[in-house]
């Protein structure tokens, strides 16, 4: 009698039609992802069940910071699931405490205390609870190319309507326009004037709103989703400068940003900014098990002193991911992979894509920070004109397919997104992976220019 397969022993294809057939992908339509059978992943590739090897530009969802299978990581979390696999929240437990205190003393300023969750959305969803009850405002600002997770409130905060559709019309979620120097709604090439024009436009927001009915103010330290788009010289400091003015809680989200992915452990470090709240997830624990949170000022965290706080997740500072979050944050200050993530990124990646843009007339602008780089491909160098016109789903086309299908076919898995391709390696990328990366790019804008 035949005998059934075990699951390891299907093929790619079976894996893959299974898939298809039973996940419901929230992306399929968009053709953003591949049907591809992963098997494993070591440092900074991975491989599928027909051993094609990739190597990853796009850190999973820019989230393993340190890596694929780092062994200390590993280990920790293997150690922790023979010893206390889980346990609720509210109780004192080891990984949980010594991984808030490792996280608190890296956020910029006093944000001493650490309210967990499972991801970055619920993350953004708490830090506006937080913000809601602590000032007894509703309206929250948050900005258009913006992204905050796909949850409820995230969701609307969100600054991109075309993810608006199921979740129009909550109430307080009011936008505005942040600087962006390379296509600018304020007209500018000066990221000086930018940067003026940007706080202008943003008083005028908080005036014509009212500035008493604002809770608080959301901004990605530097958007990613969007584009990573860094903000000229003065604009967090000026948005600090606003929200005290006004008495309106500040919330930087570093979710994708925090833990060295920008050459610093918070893209805050660069501005010198320090908010009132600060959401984090992804690097946190190189994205090993799901957590995410909210880094708190003392003087917000007070207020729940006196009341309580209706929050509380199941899962919330599990302690399979807390274990995960200790082991990561020793190894990154260990080794400084926090400078490293610096090094790489002014001295190989940066210069890296400079040239290519120089080659390529594709390439529009190119910029970025440590690991966390854009590059903006475009029809028209002058006029800046995206490559592929937007289009309503994001859908790949071409072009932009025919770059991201030269990128796999050479076995670079690069993170597309509209007219961008990121370039977002672990932090801990060597010099030759990316000199190997950067050839391959090369070639597959030779297929797009
Ligand atoms: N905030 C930012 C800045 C993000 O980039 C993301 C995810 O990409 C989120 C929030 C949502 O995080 P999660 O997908 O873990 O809910």
């Amino acid at each position: 009698m035949a005998t059934a397969r075990t699951r390891r022993e299907r093929t790619a294809e079976q894996i893959t039609a299974d898939d298809r057939a039973h996940v419901f992908h929230p992306w399929a339509a968009q053709d953003l992802i591949a049907p591809l059978a992963v098997a494993g992943a070591q440092g900074s590739y991975f491989w599928d069940h027909d051993a094609n090897r990739y190597l990853d530009f796009s850190s999973g969802l820019v989230f393993t910071n340190l890596g694929y299978q780092h062994p200390a990581v590993v280990a920790a979390v293997q150690e922790q699931a023979a010893r206390l696999a889980t346990f609720a929240p509210g109780f004192a437990v080891e990984a949980r405490s010594q991984a808030a205190r490792l996280i608190a003393e890296r956020t910029p300023g006093e944000l001493n205390r650490i309210l967990f969750t499972n991801g970055g959305a619920e993350a953004v969803e708490n830090a506006v609870r937080l913000a809601r009850l602590h000032t007894g405002r509703h309206k929250v600002l948050s900005a258009y190319r913006s992204y905050h997770g796909a949850t409820g409130t995230a969701i609307n905060l969100t600054g991109d309507p075309r993810r608006w559709p199921s979740d129009q019309g909550t109430a307080g979620a009011v936008r505005f326009w942040a600087p962006f120097p390379y296509r600018s709604p304020f007209h500018s090439d000066s990221a000086e004037q930018e940067c003026e024009r940007a706080l202008q436009h943003l008083d005028d927001t908080l005036a014509f709103e009212g500035p008493s009915t604002i809770a608080a103010l959301i901004l990605e330290t530097i958007p990613g989703t969007a584009g990573i788009m860094v903000p000229p010289a003065g604009y967090l400091a000026g948005v600090r400068e606003l929200c005290d003015r006004h008495g309106i809680v500040f919330i930087l989200d570093e979710v994708m940003t925090g833990f060295g992915r920008t050459g610093a452990w918070f893209a805050a470090d660069h501005f010198g900014v320090v908010p009132d709240l600060l959401t984090f997830a992804k690097g946190v624990n190189s994205g090993y098990v799901p957590l995410g949170g909210v880094a708190i000022s003392e003087e917000i965290a007070a207020t729940f002193g006196r009341r309580p706080y209706p929050g509380g997740l199941t899962y919330s500072g599990h302690p399979l991911a807390c274990a995960a979050a200790v082991a990561t944050i020793e190894v990154m200050s260990a080794q400084d992979v926090v400078g490293r993530a610096r090094r790489i990124g002014a001295e190989v990646i940066g210069p890296g894509l400079r040239a290519l843009a120089e080659r390529h007339p594709s390439v529009g602008e190119v910029r970025g920070l440590g690991a966390f780089w854009a590059v903006e491909l475009v029809r028209d160098r002058a006029s800046r004109d995206p490559l592929v016109p937007y289009n309503a789903t994001g859908t790949a086309a071409a072009p932009m397919a025919r770059f991201t299908s030269a990128c796999r076919e050479r076995g670079l898995w690069p993170f597309v997104h509209m007219n961008r391709t990121h370039v977002v390696p672990p932090c801990t990328v060597t010099e030759a992976e990316v000199k190997e990366g950067l050839a391959v790019l090369d070639e597959a804008l030779a297929v797009t220019d």
